[in-house]
């Protein structure tokens, strides 16, 4: 089979906040030259779709709209660098290092109570 030819549509709708919504629409229809691989095409294609979208919602006059495509970064509350898609409330790299080094915190405390801790001077 000869692919001669590709359609790409990338749409994408905004809630304004205000019980409406703006879209955003590009269709691009592309002929294949010989060698050029299809599925490259639509990929270039989804890309080049996918910014012209979202660079006409974000230049929206609509603040709501504006907001949803600019969302706030998530940060990590621990390291304070900016979180994955899995991750919730911080990395879980930055949870087990504050858990060990609470462990270790505990762990002191508990010399200190036994009385083997810091001596005092008098
Ligand atoms: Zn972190």
């Amino acid at each position: 089979m000869k692919i001669t030819q590709v359609m790409v549509e990338f749409e994408k709708r905004v809630n304004d906040g205000d019980y409406g919504s703006e879209k955003a629409t590009a269709q691009y229809v592309a002929l294949i030259d010989d060698g050029e691989d299809p599925d490259d095409v639509v990929r270039q294609l989804v890309n080049r779709g996918r910014d012209r979208v979202i660079g006409e919602l974000r230049s929206s006059e609509t603040l709501a709209v504006r907001r949803r495509l600019n969302p706030p970064k998530r940060i990590c509350g621990e390291c304070g660098e900016e979180l994955g898609d899995e991750d919730s409330y911080e990395h879980d790299a930055c949870r087990e290092k504050r858990r060990a080094e609470r462990a270790l915190v505990d762990g002191q405390h508990r010399i200190d109570d036994d009385g083997h801790g810091e001596d005092s001077p008098f």
